[in-house]
């Protein structure tokens, strides 16, 4: 086990657009607003999702798509650096019309319906993501 210390710096509450790219639109607010390392969180609803489920064996994703509207339940995640920029790692919870439950790594191609977002910046050493061998994932090195 490995940990660093943080403080709060800013709190963004936020709303993404219609037909935004989850994933994306979320990094590139991140970006623009210079935060390096922080969590994100978000509710709302979708269009399609694409969530991931990491196969240890093989190592890689196995994309899981759902090409019909969900609810968002939770999206929790984090903000480090990967190849030198702020990256989200987020994880979600899907909701569809019987309340039953999905989920998994956020992938790009998850299409907003509606999203409000609180984003966190923490105030610290810059946590980057390195390859790791034993889990063939991207971690971060402390
Ligand atoms: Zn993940």
């Amino acid at each position: 086990m490995a940990a660093r210390e943080y403080n709060r710096k800013r709190l963004f509450m936020g709303r993404l657009a219609y037909g935004d790219d989850l994933l994306n639109s979320l990094t590139a607010f991140v970006q623009e607003k210079g935060i390096r390392t922080g969590r994100v969180q978000m509710i709302g609803a979708l269009q399609k999702a694409i969530v991931g489920f990491y196969d240890h064996k093989a190592g890689k994703y196995i994309n899981c798509e759902f090409e019909k509207p969900m609810e968002v339940l939770n999206l929790t995640g984090n903000v480090s650096i990967k190849d030198g920029q702020p990256f989200i790692h987020a994880h979600v919870t899907l909701g569809d019309e019987k309340g039953q439950s999905f989920g998994g790594h956020l992938m790009e191609g998850t299409i907003v319906f509606a999203a409000e977002f609180i984003v966190e910046e923490f105030e610290g050493e810059d946590l980057i993501r390195k390859p790791d061998e034993t889990t063939g994932l991207t971690l971060w090195e402390l």
